[in-house]
């Protein structure tokens, strides 16, 4: 569409005047307050004490089961908005309070940050909560038995009933498909986006020469599945060491599993994990 309507043209060049010296107010505002912070996201308010207690509790189990060190992290969906969620400031998972929790939007741009250091792979949560209304917690670890399956021809696949939620195999993301040479972290929203394609509908991703993302439709299952997915690596490798034919669970019999409600949400052990993490 063509505009040669001389007043049209007038008033949209004095707006352009107006929008200009606006654009050079802020700009100077900006150089005068480089300090003053972006505004950050409204909060979605107190989450569950309930919910904040187990992932205080699944950052510290995650650390007693040899899951996380001081690397790894675990987050939860906040309760009362699912566009929101809560992760740990940088810090060693076994070391983390309620104190330490920072509240962040799906983009991962954090709501309370006050001037803490952030993990720089919080948008594996974000993207992932994005991506994956199911998911209400998501794990990110490095261990160690795990790693191998991420970098090998050798597909991980359930050994044992506990590791029914594997299914007929987990995906690999391989960084270097979506991002070329990386230091391997998934420190943006692209890298973070990437991951979650990965994931697609899957209970957890293998990373490349990094480790995995698990997830859960709560908190204990994120952290039961990381911790049957350790065992598992264990046991799948012990079992190809043992040098014959290795017969894993059948696709249908993980399904069964699965419909038999998955080991019964983990309820026991966490008790006994919790119990033993938080000193009890
Ligand atoms: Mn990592």
């Amino acid at each position: 569409m063509t505009r040669s309507n001389s007043h049209h043209d007038c008033v949209t060049r004095r707006h352009f005047l107006t929008t200009s010296s606006l654009v050079l107010a802020g700009t100077a505002l900006t150089a005068a307050l480089p300090l003053m912070a972006q505004q950050a996201p409204a909060s979605a308010g107190a989450a569950d004490p309930r919910l904040i207690e187990d992932l205080i509790a699944a950052n510290r189990i995650l650390y007693n089961e040899g899951i996380v060190d001081g690397y790894g992290h675990v987050s939860i969906r906040h309760n009362r908005n699912p566009n929101r969620y809560l992760l740990a400031r940088s810090l060693a998972p076994e070391l983390v309070t309620a104190d330490d929790l920072i509240e962040y939007d799906l983009d991962s741009n954090p709501v309370n940050l006050r001037g803490r250091d952030q993990y720089s792979e919080r948008y594996i949560h974000g993207e992932i909560y994005k991506a994956r209304p199911d998911v209400n917690s998501v794990v990110h670890n490095h261990s160690p038995a795990v790693v191998p399956f991420g970098v090998s021809s050798v597909q991980m696949r359930p050994v044992y009933h506990m590791a029914g939620f594997l299914g007929d195999g987990i995906p690999i993301f391989d960084i270097r498909k979506s991002s070329g040479m990386t230091e391997m972290l998934i420190r943006t929203p692209d890298r973070g986006r990437a991951l979650a394609q990965a994931l697609g509908n899957e209970p957890a991703v293998l990373m490349r020469g990094h480790g995995v993302a698990v997830v859960g439709p709560a908190v204990r299952f994120a952290v039961g599945r990381s911790i049957y997915l350790e065992l598992n690596a264990r046991v799948q490798l012990q079992s190809i060491g043992l040098g014959g034919n290795v017969t894993y669970l059948d696709p249908e019999e993980a399904k069964a599993v699965m419909d038999a409600g998955e080991n019964r949400s983990y309820d026991r052990p966490w008790e006994m994990w919790k119990r033993k993490a938080m000193g009890k």
